[in-house]
């Protein structure tokens, strides 16, 4: 039999692949397709086939690809200066925190580089706080966490995650968490003692599979957090900046908690960024020598940070990301019944839950091959999460897409 040019294709593929994976380490399971270039919503292969982008780097590229605003603040940061540490100052870094705390409507801003390591920040504030403030007895601190979670892979982090995939073979752990249900109130408020510092959740939970709480349950952690003096870290790092059509999640129930925790789309796509933001007396138990990065803050990532917080103090990605979750929603219900079991949808954000046997994976094997890339979450959940700047026509295609994928998959 004469190999059709599409056969061709693939044994190249198949080849060209084995050779990328020889020497990285296989902590990843990517679907089989090797980005060359990427603008907006769309993402182009090294053959030239062309992709419409609903992952968006797990929100990291709220603003797309490429977004002129963004690779413009780079680029002439890039002509500047890229790296001081911060053993000096620089000319970005005051006005990059001073931007993120009028975002965030606090006072102080600490940056860093990446999600976990902003959470392990969060972390180290709220024992400190524990022990300076509160008066917790010394190395007794603990911190509530929900089951599910997800706030990143150190070994602190991991070590409170319910997922045995990320912790097996990780241990020892430390000490100090407490893993109570997610959205259940009650159980959380139970879970307080003396040693409390802390409540440190996803307002949504991402990785779980975009878990929405039950109504009213971010204004209940706020006021049961107020009432025993324990703080309310929010980690926003995959639901803020605009994915659930507010600028963060807890702005859906009104809550201002006393700790964001921020990164992904902070630093635009194009370069780490992530921070944590609180009011003034709290961050000041951060004193010189008590934490520190060496590229946290630094002036490419306050450039690219400062750009991103301008996109978003014009609302427009928060009203887009409305607009068409509304349309997307409604998409997604028209879904056959049959094969799909829920469907959970936040902004622009969504995750489609399908009936126990099929394969969310191999759904999103044939949403490539279609032309469409998105990845599953947990077995049978596919997360779709494009970047803010899809148009109405790129929604639908994405939804006919995901249709056709789920009946290729069960054929
Ligand atoms: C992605 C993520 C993190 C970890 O961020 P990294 O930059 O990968 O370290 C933490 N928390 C949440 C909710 C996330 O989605």
């Amino acid at each position: 039999m004469t190999p059709t040019h599409t056969d061709q294709t693939d044994r190249t593929d198949a080849s060209a692949l084995e050779v990328l994976e020889r020497h990285a380490a296989h902590n990843y399971h990517p679907l089989p397709v090797v980005i060359a270039e990427a603008e907006g919503a769309w993402v182009t292969d090294v053959h030239g086939r062309r992709y419409l982008d609903a992952l968006a780097g797990y929100s990291a590229l709220n603003f797309g690809h490429g977004h002129p605003e963004l690779i413009a603040a780079a680029e002439a940061q890039l002509r500047r200066v890229t790296l001081t540490s911060r053993a000096f100052h620089h000319d970005q870094f005051g006005p990059f925190c001073a931007d993120l705390a009028r975002l965030t409507r606090m006072d102080a801003v600490l940056p860093m580089n990446t999600g976990a390591e902003a959470v392990e920040t969060a972390i180290k504030l709220a024992r400190r706080w524990g022990y300076q403030v509160k008066g917790v007895a010394p190395d007794q601190a603990t911190i509530i966490v929900a089951d599910d979670n997800f706030h990143g892979r150190t070994t602190t982090i991991v070590g409170f995650s319910t997922d045995e995939e990320a912790r097996a073979g990780f241990g020892p752990f430390g000490p100090g968490f407490r893993v109570v249900p997610a959205g259940e109130a009650h159980a959380l408020e139970a879970a307080i003692d003396e040693t409390t510092v802390a409540v440190l959740i996803e307002p949504i939970q991402g990785e779980a599979g975009i878990i929405v709480p039950p109504d009213g349950y971010l204004r209940e952690v706020r006021r049961i957090t107020r009432e025993h003096d324990v703080l309310f870290m929010a980690d926003e790092i995959q639901s803020g900046l605009g994915r659930t059509g507010t600028t963060f999640a807890c702005d859906l129930e009104d809550v201002h908690p006393d700790v964001f925790v921020l990164g992904k789309a902070l630093g635009g796509g194009v370069i780490p960024v992530s921070a944590i933001a609180a009011r003034r007396e709290l961050m000041d138990v951060f004193t010189p020598g008590s934490h520190g990065s060496t590229f946290g803050g630094n002036p490419l990532a306050c450039a690219v940070g400062r750009a991103v917080i301008g996109l978003l103090e014009t609302g427009e990605f928060q009203a887009r990301s409305r607009e068409l979750g509304a349309r997307l929603d409604a998409g997604l219900r028209g879904l056959p019944g049959d094969h799909v079991r829920e469907v959970r949808t936040i902004g622009l954000w969504a995750g489609v839950e399908l009936v126990p046997g099929i394969r969310a994976r191999t759904v999103c094997e044939h949403l490539m091959a279609r032309g469409v890339l998105a990845k599953d979450t947990q077995t049978t959940t596919v997360r779709l999460a494009p970047p803010l700047v899809v148009t109405e026509a790129e929604v639908d295609l994405l939804v006919a897409t995901l249709a056709a994928a789920i009946e290729d998959t069960v054929a």
